[in-house]
C-alpha cells in the first residue's frame, strides 16, 4: 500500500540482491532494514570509488614461516583501506561491496602493482609474496594477461609470487580457469588454494587445476585442542594429502607454540599467524 510502481521495483531489486548475496536458488522478502543496508552499501561503493582516486588502499604484509626451523620464507599481502576519517579498515568492512560492484578488479590490480613495486626494491631477494585474488577478478577474461603483464613489466622474478584463490571462488566462476592458471604456472608463479577445507569440491580442484599449495583454514587450527571438533584428525589427513601429491602445506592462524608444534608434527611445512607476526606495513619488515 502506498508504494509506487517504481518504488516497488526498486524494493524488489533490493530483495533480489540480498537473495543473490546469500547464494543461489533462494528467495527473500523485502523489509525496510534491507533498504537501509542497501543504502549503506551504495554509500560504501561511492566512498570506494573516491578511495581509488585518492590512492587510499595500502598493502600490509604478514610473514609466512617454515615450521621445521621457524625461518621466514615470505609474506602474504593483505589490503587495507586507509580511510580519511575512520583510520585503517580491514577487508571485512569493504570487500563484499567491492566484489558486488566489481571495484575489486581495480583494487586487486592496485594491490598487485604495490606488491611488485615493493618487491622491486630487492629484485633478487628470497622472500616470496602471496597475493589474494577474488572470484570476480578470476571471472574477467583479461585477468591472466593483466596479471602477467604487471609482473613481467615490474622485473620481479615471477617465481617469487604466488596467487591465493579460494575453492568457492574457483567453483563460482563459469570460466574454465585451467588454461589461465597454466600460463601463470609456466612463468613460475605459484597457485595456492586459500581457506582450504571450508569450500566445496576441494579434492577435484586439486586434480583439475595446476595448484602448487594449500592453506589450511584458520578454523581447523583454532580448534585443534577441542576433542569434539575432529579438527585434529582432519588437519592431519589434509597434511598427508598435501604431502602425497607434492603440494606445499601452509597452516593459517597459528597463535601458539603448541599449535605450531602439532601442525609441524602432522607434516604441515609452513605456517602463518600471530605467533610469527601480525600483518603490518612494509617499513616494519625488511623485504629481503
Ligand atoms: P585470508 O587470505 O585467509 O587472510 C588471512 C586473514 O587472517 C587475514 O585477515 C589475517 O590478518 C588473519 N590472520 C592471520 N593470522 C591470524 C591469527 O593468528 N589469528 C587470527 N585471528 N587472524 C589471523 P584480513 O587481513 O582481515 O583479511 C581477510 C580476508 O580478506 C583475507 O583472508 C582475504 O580473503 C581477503 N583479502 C585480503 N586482502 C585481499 C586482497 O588484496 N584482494 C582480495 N581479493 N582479497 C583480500
Ligand atoms: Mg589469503
Ligand atoms: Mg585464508
Amino acid at each position: 500500500p502506498g508504494s509506487t510502481a517504481t518504488g516497488l521495483l526498486q524494493d524488489a531489486d533490493v530483495a533480489l540482491s540480498e537473495a543473490k548475496r546469500d547464494g543461489k536458488a533462494r528467495w527473500r522478502i523485502f523489509d525496510l532494514s534491507m533498504a537501509d543496508a542497501a543504502m549503506a552499501r551504495l554509500e560504501t561503493e561511492s566512498a570506494l570509488r573516491d578511495a581509488l582516486d585518492q590512492n587510499e588502499f595500502v598493502v600490509h604484509y604478514q610473514p609466512i614461516h617454515q615450521l621445521s626451523d621457524n625461518s621466514r620464507t615470505g609474506f602474504e599481502a593483505l589490503v587495507r583501506w586507509n580511510h580519511p576519517t575512520q583510520g585503517l579498515l580491514s577487508p571485512a568492512s569493504f570487500l563484499s561491496v567491492a566484489e558486488d560492484s566489481a571495484l575489486i578488479t581495480v583494487i586487486g590490480a592496485q594491490v598487485l602493482s604495490h606488491v611488485c613495486s615493493d618487491m622491486q626494491r630487492s629484485p633478487h631477494g628470497s622472500d616470496h609474496v602471496a597475493v589474494n585474488v577474488s572470484a570476480i577478478e578470476l571471472a574477467q577474461p583479461q585477468w591472466a594477461d593483466a596479471t602477467i603483464d604487471t609482473i613481467v613489466e615490474s622485473g620481479v622474478d615471477p617465481a617469487r609470487l604466488t596467487i591465493e584463490l579460494t575453492e568457492t571462488a574457483v567453483m563460482s566462476t563459469r570460466r574454465d580457469l585451467s588454461a589461465d592458471l597454466l600460463r601463470l604456472r609456466e612463468l613460475g608463479i605459484g597457485i595456492h588454494v586459500d581457506d582450504f577445507g571450508t569450500g566445496y569440491s576441494s579434492i577435484a580442484l586439486l586434480r583439475d587445476l595446476p595448484v602448487t599449495g594449500i592453506k589450511l583454514d584458520r578454523s581447523f587450527v583454532s580448534s585443534l585442542n577441542d576433542p569434539e571438533s575432529q579438527s585434529y584428525a582432519l588437519a592431519q589427513g589434509l597434511a598427508s594429502l598435501a604431502f602425497s601429491i607434492g603440494l606445499i602445506g601452509v597452516a593459517e592462524g597459528i597463535e601458539t607454540p603448541v599449535q605450531s608444534a602439532f601442525l609441524r608434527g602432522m607434516g604441515w611445512t609452513h605456517g602463518q599467524g600471530y605467533l610469527f607476526g601480525k600483518p603490518a606495513a612494509l617499513d616494519e619488515w625488511a623485504l629481503a
